[in-house]
């Protein structure tokens, strides 16, 4: 059978260190994954690039960084305590557990009908029941609920409590942003695909805060930026689109909400959403907390409590999408070659030097090049096996260009510089490198 997709990039993730099973050695935890040195790297550049976009190169967004473990009662006013359950169904006879709404779920669950597809039988299904999918833990040394204290199950809470501190800190004035990047967990019931559903994930979410009135203004601004964002980043904009939530996939406080999607080889998915939440959140704050946390608008001395556009994205979801649209598999010489064509700026690796043989003074030469670049670039050193081999290697963590030191090298003070690409190789003098790299970079 030829292997899909998904099982493609999984196994290139371990082979070439992206990603890794979590507590592999005893036998893996469920649904929880580590990036290994070039996961480590992609995932933090698509990182720095959301923040730089989203915070150093806005005025009106200041950055956050709050802590994961939260007032308890932040998570009641936020509805999460009473509503942020899934609705699951188990199959008695095999042990499998659904969503609710899975696709293939056939029937009513809880009567004869339904059929488990899994195992294949009637009638074993369960009906559903609800399960929240917030992880508990215990602050403090004794386990007794008044001591419980939850994981965040997404960021934004941390966003909506210091409001005013960042508001009143910074001096902003409404219109603006708070953005922040952090951990979040969810105890999904069905999570899987990969890095797409975990227990364990990174959020890049920014909390846009407005007059009422002008949300539906923001939101259409915020829903162009952030495609535009996802176009720069170099994602086929044939494999993204926009998908709007329906009546019945709204949030009750939600007054609109769009999915941004990609097309999965599991088929279209969100990976990020854009969500109009009113003023939902800072009202329920207000209340629960009997702070006040409304506006007081300088220009007109109105009051009000500011209605939120928010850009909510998954940063391992963001850097599954970068890894499957830059996945390419095409003929080379006669054998297959793997190469992920990342954007250079995305890229984990940004050159390799290579001495195209370890004798004549070509490993000097090239180690000296490789010593002044890395004080720039994350650049990597290769000298062992087939120059063939050490550019399949690269080409497989997504490197965009090759640098080997040959004979001539050493005659001319010039290297060969192979493009991942176009796999054009051009002759470019050492001196010259750094700037030649700096230029190619940049996008
Ligand atoms: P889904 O319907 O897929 O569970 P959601 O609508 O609950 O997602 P949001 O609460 O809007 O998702 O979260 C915003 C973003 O956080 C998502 O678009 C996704 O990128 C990321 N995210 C949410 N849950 C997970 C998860 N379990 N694993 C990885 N990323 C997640």
């Amino acid at each position: 059978m030829p292997e899909n997709l998904m099982d493609k990039l999984v196994s290139l993730c371990k082979r070439r260190g992206f990603i890794f099973q979590s507590s592999e050695i005893y036998g893996g935890v469920g649904s929880v994954w580590d990036y290994g040195p070039l996961g480590a790297e992609l995932k933090k550049n698509i990182k720095e690039r959301w923040w730089r976009s989203m915070v150093h190169e806005r005025d009106d967004i200041e950055g956050l960084d709050a802590a994961i473990l939260m007032h308890p009662k932040v998570w009641e006013a936020s509805g999460h305590v009473a509503g942020f359950t899934d609705p699951l169904v188990d199959c008695k006879q095999c042990k499998n557990r659904f969503r609710a709404d899975d696709p293939r779920l056939k029937g009513t669950p809880g009567e004869p009908d339904a059929r488990c597809p899994v195992c294949g039988n009637k009638g074993t299904l369960t009906a559903p029941r609800m399960f929240n999918l917030m992880f508990k833990t215990f602050m403090g040394p004794v386990e007794e609920a008044a001591a419980v204290v939850y994981l965040r199950p997404e960021t934004a809470q941390g966003i909506y409590v210091n409001y005013l501190n960042v508001l009143q800190s910074s001096r902003q004035k409404i219109p603006f942003g708070i953005a922040q990047i952090g951990k979040a967990f969810r105890n999904e019931i069905t999570p899987g695909n990969f890095t797409f559903r975990t227990r364990e994930f990174e959020q890049m979410e920014m909390q846009f805060f407005v007059k009422p009135g002008d949300d539906g203004k923001w939101f259409e601004f915020w829903k162009h930026e952030r495609l535009k964002w996802l176009h720069d980043l170099g994602i086929r904009p044939e494999k993204l689109r926009f998908h709007q939530h329906g009546k019945d996939e709204l949030a009750h406080y939600a007054k609109d909400a769009y999915d941004i999607q990609y097309e999965f080889p599991f088929g279209w998915q969100e990976f990020e959403g854009i969500h109009n939440r009113t003023d939902f959140d800072l009202s329920r704050h207000q209340q629960y907390s009997g702070k006040k946390l409304d506006y007081l608008d300088p220009a007109t001395n109105e009051r009000f409590v500011p209605y939120v556009v928010e850009t909510s994205a998954g940063a391992d979801r963001t850097t599954l999408v970068a890894m499957l649209d830059a996945y390419h598999e095409e003929e080379l010489e006669g054998e297959k070659r793997v190469v992920l064509r990342f954007k250079p700026a995305l890229a984990p690796i940004k050159a390799a030097v290579f001495p195209l043989v370890n004798k004549d003074g070509m490993p000097e030469v090239a180690k000296r090049l490789y010593d002044d670049l890395r004080r720039r670039f994350n650049v990597f050193y290769d000298d062992g096996g087939s120059i063939g081999r050490r550019y399949r290697r690269q080409d497989e963590a997504g490197t965009p260009f090759g640098i080997t030191v040959d004979g001539q090298s050493i005659q001319d003070q010039t290297v060969t510089v192979r493009e991942r690409d176009t796999l054009k190789q051009e002759r470019v003098a050492a001196a010259q490198l750094d700037d030649y790299l700096a230029g190619r970079l940049a996008s």
